[in-house]
């Protein structure tokens, strides 16, 4: 009898995030259930990436279109950025992609100006409900909410807990993870949850679990996760500062949000076993 990989569960997952090349928060992860633990990873992209056009003089010429000039870039990164999104998506092995091409209008660290003001919320948890109605994911993979990080992640994790909490029976739930990449432990501040939503509090400030992107494998021990990660970052040519953080973060670090399943927990430490 085959024990190891193959007697894993196959889990099955859905990626909630803001923008394309947000997948770069938990590559590793989604590539070691994907492609090798058998599971299932689909994942919504909720803005249309319109606003990354600042960095982009590198795909100017790949692309032979003036990216950097903001009209430019407005209208044409949201295929652009689908796109290598897809290519990205290839190489993890996620299956199905969503793209919701809400505004992606600039950078700012409110999340409740996103949520008032610029994307269509209901129609955000409307999609999200239907597709965690239809599939029952074991989990679902946001980028942790700290105050730090952009509005729009901080609200993509928002809408995704705020639909999963409406979800009936709870046995039915997704256990919701936030994801956070560091370049070691000793560079993870804790996380408690957001002061002004209730509902990204986690179950303790510490991560649950790591993945090792620099964990090795293959002929003598000759590959990493890392490499995985690197091939995403390079398929978002789009996204020239982004291209620097190729080997920057050598950990993936996961919390829990208290509201979740009955079995959250122990759910929580399968996977981590299984990776
Ligand atoms: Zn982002």
């Amino acid at each position: 009898m085959l024990l190891g990989a193959s007697a894993a569960k196959p889990w099955k997952v859905l990626i909630v995030v803001a923008h394309p090349d947000d997948e770069y928060y938990f590559a590793a992860t989604v590539y070691r259930i994907a492609q090798e633990l058998g599971g299932t990873v689909d994942q919504v992209i909720i803005t249309n990436g319109e606003a990354g056009y600042r960095y982009s003089t590198l795909a100017e010429k790949i692309y032979g279109v003036p990216l950097t000039d903001e009209s430019t870039g407005r209208s044409r990164l949201p295929e652009i950025r689908k796109k290598e999104t897809l290519s990205a998506g290839r190489i993890l092995g996620i299956r199905n992609h969503y793209f919701l091409s809400e505004r992606d209008h600039r950078f700012t660290l409110d999340a409740g100006e996103t949520l008032d003001d610029v994307w269509n919320c209901g129609r955000v948890r409307e999609t999200l409900r239907g597709l965690l109605e239809r599939e029952r994911y074991d989990f679902v993979f946001t980028i942790l909410p700290r105050e730090s990080t952009h509005g729009h992640h901080q609200a993509a994790a928002l809408l995704a807990l705020e639909t999963i909490a409406k979800l009936e029976p709870a046995e039915h739930r997704p256990v919701v993870l936030g994801a956070e990449p560091a370049a070691d432990e000793s560079h993870a501040p804790g996380f408690g949850g957001l002061s002004r939503f209730e509902l990204t509090r986690t179950a303790r400030p510490e991560p649950e679990f790591a993945f090792n992107r620099r964990r090795t494998f293959g002929l003598n021990a000759a590959l990493r996760y890392e490499i995985v990660v690197n091939w995403v970052i390079a398929e978002h040519k789009s996204q020239g500062m982004f291209q620097n953080d190729a080997g920057k973060h050598g950990l993936e670090l996961f919390w829990r949000f208290e509201s979740g399943p009955p079995d959250a927990a122990e759910r929580t430490a399968a996977l981590a076993h299984a990776l």
